[in-house]
């Protein structure tokens, strides 16, 4: 055990990046030798062929913002070798997306920077386009005489409604089809309805994993290129357009894209895998992975990290099981939630016995009522709280336990759960690097109204939903310690 403890720790980063290259060309030679499975496609227009006589394929890229072990542009490759046309990859700037600031743009446009590299050594085009897809995606199709586009899977209902629109729109003969990159099994294929709780998908996902948790072939320099001119994409300008808060800092401890994310998946892997099942949830102990900036704008794969993971099974199975149970049946049990459930962000979402308890302790006497302002600036009387959100602001993460606490007090210190609710979803999609994602409205969904979760001895203002209070912290880790370190100075003017 020691000796394999130490060749691992000598392993450095490029090791492991070859290790998967290599992994990818032993699988297959490229995506055509592949047998790709169809079940992670939805045909989006019920149209098979490739539109004849097209100059080429496009992926829109809008999730997973990698080049390799990405199933989406696998499948986009195939569709072009198959039919002896150029590959192309858009990926569109939006004025704005739902609260997300400069923090998350700016991480966003140095991965997609690196995703052009990559696709440059590949023969892969890719175009960064500007303003709203259904005007500019819809342009690129028809000028640049698309065959077919393939659509990434995100189920929050803004990406979706573009896909709609576009779909509304696009010549009538070009296929548009959508694959799941981001979850291991597709998630219309995990389950056709929404799931009650983790123990309710859990098997029905495990009992898939045989199938699906398989090795990626790898994306091949491409064999076809267009005739076109294609305009250069300006890196420089490229944010000159959009209208988001600019007030928020980018974040320095992660760096984006696909090699920095691996670094931190080994470095989680030679230091941390090994305490997570145990210390996961204190939040002074290092011991939890730091992938969801990764995760969640897609640099790196999921499948990818569980397939590396499996080989520490022996080593650490706890904590390998317990990963998987966060980062495959929890991440993926959010996106079957806001993929069934229109209402996702909003109370109407949660179950009955969740609204009506809520709604019987509507009018309970809260002891501290606190603006949006307030919140936002870490002026509130729980010196606890004011270091999580200081944690999230000045960081852009805060811990994973901590959400937890951090959203229920907002319930227990708003005037309405409907307030509660949107005002932690907002913060949370401000300046949490991961925010905008389906993680984030399914944990202040749990948080506030029960999802997932189920009734709790009744008390004031929660009703049935599960609390949290601070006793029960320091019962967990030095409260004291962590206020120290992420504490923010409480302003004078706390509004009661
Ligand atoms: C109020 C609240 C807000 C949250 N907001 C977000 C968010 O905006 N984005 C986000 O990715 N996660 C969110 N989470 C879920 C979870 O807290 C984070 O995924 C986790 O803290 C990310 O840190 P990590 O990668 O170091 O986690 P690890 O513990 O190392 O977990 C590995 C991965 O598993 C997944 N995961 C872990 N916990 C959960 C969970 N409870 N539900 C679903 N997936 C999970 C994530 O993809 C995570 O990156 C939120 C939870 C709560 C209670």
């Amino acid at each position: 055990m020691d000796k394999l403890n130490s060749s691992k720790r000598r392993r450095t980063v490029d090791d492991l990046l070859q290790k998967f290259e290599n992994n990818r060309k032993n699988t297959a030679e490229s995506i055509m030798t592949f047998n790709f499975n169809k079940k992670r496609v939805r045909l989006l227009n019920n149209l098979n062929d490739v539109k004849e006589g097209c100059k080429g394929i496009l992926y829109w890229m809008f999730r997973d913002v990698r080049v390799q072990d990405n199933w989406a542009l696998l499948f986009a490759q195939k569709t072009a070798l198959k039919n002896n046309v150029a590959l192309h990859i858009c990926y569109c700037i939006l004025p704005r997306f739902l609260d997300a600031s400069i923090r998350h743009y700016k991480f966003l446009l140095k991965g997609l920077k690196e995703v052009e590299v990559e696709c440059k050594a590949l023969n892969i085009y890719f175009h960064l386009l500007h303003g709203e897809p259904k005007v500019n995606i819809l342009e690129f199709v028809k000028v640049f005489k698309m065959g077919a586009v393939i659509v990434d899977f995100y189920p929050l209902k803004l990406p979706m409604s573009w896909i709609d629109d576009i779909q509304n729109d696009l010549p009538k003969d070009i296929p548009i089809c959508q694959v799941d990159a981001h979850n291991i099994v597709p998630c219309w294929h995990a389950s056709p309805k929404e799931e009650f709780a983790a123990r309710t998908i859990r098997n029905k996902i495990h009992t898939k994993l045989e199938e699906f948790l398989t090795e990626f072939p790898p994306i091949v320099k491409h064999l076809y290129i267009s005739k076109e001119k294609f305009r250069s994409n300006n890196w420089e300008t490229a944010l000159e357009n959009v209208k988001i808060d600019t007030s928020v800092d980018e974040i320095t401890w992660a760096m984006p894209g696909y090699k920095h994310g691996i670094k931190e998946l080994e470095s989680f892997i030679q230091n941390r895998l090994k305490n997570y099942a145990t210390e996961r949830n204190n939040p002074l102990s290092n011991s939890i992975s730091n992938l969801s900036p990764w995760f969640h704008f897609g640099m790196i794969s999921v499948q990818r990290c569980i397939l590396e993971m499996e080989e520490y099974r022996k080593l650490y199975p706890k904590s390998v099981e317990s990963f998987i149970e966060e980062a495959v049946i929890r991440r993926e049990l959010s996106d079957n939630f806001c993929f069934y459930n229109e209402n996702y962000d909003l109370i109407k979402g949660a179950h009955a016995w969740a609204i009506e308890t809520l709604n019987i302790h509507r009018k309970d006497k809260r002891e501290y009522v606190y603006s949006l302002n307030n919140l936002e600036n870490c002026q509130t009387h729980d010196d606890l709280w004011n270091a999580c959100q200081n944690q999230m602001v000045t960081t852009g993460k805060m811990h994973g336990f901590l959400r937890m606490y951090w959203a229920k007090k907002i319930l227990q210190w708003t005037e309405t759960p409907e307030n509660a609710l949107e005002w932690a979803i907002f913060l949370n999609d401000k300046y949490s690097i991961d925010g905008c994602d389906p993680n984030g409205y399914v944990g202040c969904m749990w948080s506030i109204c029960g999802i997932h979760d189920h009734g709790w001895p009744e008390r004031e203002i929660f009703g049935k939903i599960r609390y949290m209070n601070y006793e029960g912290c320091k019962r967990k880790f030095n409260v004291k310690e962590f206020v120290a370190k992420w504490g923010k100075e409480k302003s004078d003017n706390i509004s009661k």
